[in-house]
């Protein structure tokens, strides 16, 4: 349930009225705007009758908010969220490109690909060092030792790093190395790490997961939002379908129908979506005229011989002939661009 507030409630009125709702076991989550603030009633309140809240003299309207995700919901929270990280901006009037390998194999290869990005345009530099992979037999990731390399690479460019959790045994870890902390899609609905997740303080990309809908990726978002976690960044990166062609099929209509049904931002993973190299650029664009906040893009300086994801890498040289017409296209849609 939602209560408008009307523009001259007083300090004290709005105060009581929070009590009140506290008292009632529910939680509250204010959203003040310019001309309204929203009073967002969070937990169960399918018993609570509107008339009760609309003889409150301060409250213009009451709404009852009929999907089950809350706050992420854009009732909640009508202004885009917008997440600062180390001075970049993601979310509203902002675009991020996110790059890297799908794993990082080395020192040398992650600080060698790291400078050709930083030298084309990125905002942040993104590599795996812990890798879900469909087959026990595959590379696994360098663990902590991979972690350690971003640091080097971080060190070395400014870009800072991205990299996937899929273990909470290492979080403590992650949110001291790290400075987003990706969710694949996997493990989208790992209530146990989300929750975990929620009780941290450092942004959190959620990836979608392979067959999920956008209610049930919203409802992953809001078991990180629930623990107190508001640094939610949604990723787009293409959902199973009969198609058999592309890895995956992206469901760009998906950034704006997220863009309406929530506040959180959302950015777009062209390579997982697609699984092939030569559509990486055109999909990038397609992401930022669709209204996404970003991209995230695999990069490799040998992707023949990639120890994951070759077939999808592209190459720096041809990530550098990419920036310049995300720079073009950023610019007619008023966009930012972080790098
Ligand atoms: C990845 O980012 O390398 C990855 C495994 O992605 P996803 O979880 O989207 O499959
Ligand atoms: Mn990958």
């Amino acid at each position: 349930m939602i209560l408008v507030l009307k523009p001259n409630a007083s300090r004290e009125q709005t105060d009581e009225l929070l009590s009140r709702i506290k008292s009632m076991g529910l939680d509250v989550h204010i959203s003040v705007g310019v001309d309204t603030t929203i009073v967002g009633l969070v937990g169960d309140t399918t018993k609570l009758d509107r008339l009760y809240f609309s003889s409150y003299d301060i409250v213009e309207n009451v709404l009852k908010v009929t999907e089950p995700f809350k706050q992420a919901n854009r009732m909640f929270h009508p202004n885009d969220t917008v997440i600062d990280v180390n001075g970049r901006k993601i979310g509203e009037g902002h675009f991020v490109i996110i790059s890297g390998p799908c794993s990082v194999e080395s020192e040398e290869q992650i600080v060698t690909i790291a400078k050709e990005l930083k030298k084309a345009g990125a905002s942040f530099l993104r590599g795996g060092a812990y890798k879900p992979r469909t087959s026990p037999y595959s590379f696994q990731g360098l663990g902590l030792e991979g972690l350690e390399f971003l640091k080097i690479a971080r060190d070395e460019t400014g870009l800072p790093i991205v990299s996937e959790i899929m273990s909470t045994d290492v979080l403590d870890r992650f949110v001291e190395d790290v400075d987003i902390i990706q969710v694949g899609a996997r493990n989208m609905q790992n209530f146990v790490m989300l929750r975990e997740l929620g009780r941290i303080n450092k942004p959190v990309l959620l990836k979608r997961g392979l067959s999920a809908t956008l209610e049930e990726w919203l409802m992953s978002a809001e078991y990180i939002l629930n623990e107190g976690n508001e640094k939610v960044i949604l990723c787009e990166r293409g959902i199973r379908t009969f198609e058999t062609y592309t890895r995956n099929t992206l469901d760009l209509s998906a950034i704006p129908a997220i863009k309406k049904l929530s506040h959180l931002p959302v950015i777009v993973d062209p390579s997982h979506a697609t699984g092939k190299a030569w559509m990486v650029g055109t999909m990038s664009k397609a992401a930022l005229v669709s209204g996404a906040d970003g991209v995230i893009i695999e990069v490799h300086n040998n992707p023949r011989c990639a120890l994951s994801d070759g077939e999808q890498s592209i190459t720096p040289s041809e990530y550098s002939s990419i920036i310049p017409k995300i720079k073009m296209l950023a610019k007619i849609e008023e966009k930012q661009l972080e790098v």
